[in-house]
């Protein structure tokens, strides 16, 4: 006989299973095992339990995983257990995704928009794409049970205020949070976009299966994503990893921030375009750094050579604090090319405590601009800890 307590566990049980794999996206019975609690045994009738009720599918984990040789069974919910949507604000672009809880992006959309100028309009592209991608994807407005988005600036995740009056003035002392769920209508989750970087990499990309990561986002700004122990640190006011902002040269050029001679004044891209600009007269627009450097000219070598070794410095400090297994470089791929990683492992070596185990190794970005996004997606399922899924199972059916 079913007895009303061994209901309630059977449910408590069930949603520590959905909730593990709402934040890893798929997980393997054993590890299921480890991170509820639950017996193996139980494990394996719970997920059976599930895969009758069309709410997970187990199949061999993904070809692109870490692991070689055998691919292990994996367990991963289905689309029958409901779908996020991921938003991310750049400086002059959104971009919006939407996912199964398992991280299988099923459309995305981007377009461009002054983001700095203005949060309502940005709010109102959000909400457009948001509508278009999921009618492409065929996936109902009631089956998207909450949001990830992303900004380029620091967070206070209490409030959901961006942290910083100097960073994203124009959304300064604004409740993202709200305004995005008015926008939106559903829950929303807000981060700091190279945090986002730093879990879209983790789940799908470069650092995929490493509990600690560097995330290190190099484009108009510099931001970094820290990931300790499998979990994004963020600090008491958001700002962790905001490393373009530490002083590097004293008394140095005017920052954004209201400083001097911060990191992002002089190994930002617009950085090594203005040192460029000023040693040869050469003004590159936009993205074209990359090209310039593919073109083979050395002075760019050169400029991106001491990027690298700027970035190095900081980095290295971050490494002492953090002990990362892997450093992922996004954002302008330019910041991921082998002179600035001649210059970053030059210092990183350089700095290094002898004999400290195993070099951290530096990977470029794998998700491209899609990082942030995925990051969003991971972040809106993780958000439904403990929220009963979609579909949850009203009896149970198996034998006590
Ligand atoms: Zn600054």
């Amino acid at each position: 006989m079913v007895t009303k307590r061994t209901h309630r566990l059977h449910r408590s049980s069930t949603q520590r299973i959905v909730d593990a794999l709402r934040a890893d996206g798929e997980v393997t019975r054993a590890d299921l095992a480890v991170h509820t609690g639950l017996s193996r045994a139980t494990v394996s009738a719970l997920v059976r339990d599930l895969e009758r009720d069309g709410l997970v599918t187990v199949a061999a984990s993904d070809p692109a995983g870490r692991r070689a040789g055998r691919r292990p069974e994996v367990v991963r919910l289905t689309r029958r257990a409901g779908a996020v949507l991921g938003v991310d604000f750049g400086h002059e672009h959104v971009r919006v995704a939407v996912s199964d809880l398992a991280g299988h992006v099923l459309g995305a959309r981007s377009a461009r928009a002054d983001v700095d100028r203005g949060m309502p309009d940005a709010m109102g592209v959000a909400r457009r794409l948001a509508e278009i991608v999921a009618e492409e994807a065929g996936v109902d407005h009631a089956e998207l049970l909450a949001c990830g988005a992303g900004v380029p600036a620091p967070v206070d995740r209490a409030s959901g205020r961006i942290g910083s009056t100097s960073l994203l003035p124009s959304w300064s002392g604004t409740t993202l949070t709200a305004a995005l769920e008015e926008a939106l209508g559903m829950p929303v989750t807000v981060d700091n976009d190279a945090n986002l970087g730093a879990l879209g990499e983790q789940a799908a990309g470069a650092a995929r299966g490493v509990d600690d990561v560097i995330y290190v986002k190099v484009s108009s700004g510099i931001g970094a994503g820290l990931i300790s122990g499998g979990r994004l640190i963020r600090g008491s006011n958001g700002i962790a990893g905001e490393i373009g902002h530490v002083a590097v040269v004293p008394n140095g050029v005017p920052c954004r921030c209201g400083g001097r001679g911060c990191l992002e004044t002089i190994a930002s891209a617009p950085a090594v375009r203005r040192q460029l600009l000023q040693t040869t007269g050469q003004d590159l627009p936009g993205d074209d750094l990359l090209r310039a450097l593919t073109g083979g000219d050395p002075r760019v070598t050169r400029l991106l050579t001491d990027a690298g070794r700027s970035l190095g410095r900081v980095l290295s400090t971050a490494c002492h604090l953090l002990d990362p297994a892997v450093i992922v470089l996004g954002g302008d791929p330019a910041f991921a090319s082998e002179p600035v990683l001649a210059g970053l492992r030059e210092e990183l070596s350089r700095h290094r405590l002898p004999g400290a185990g195993a070099e951290v190794r530096l990977a470029p970005a794998q998700l491209g601009h899609q990082g942030q996004v995925v990051g969003a997606l991971r972040l809106a399922a993780r958000s439904l800890d403990g929220r009963a899924p979609l579909n949850f199972p009203p009896t149970i059916s198996t034998a006590p």
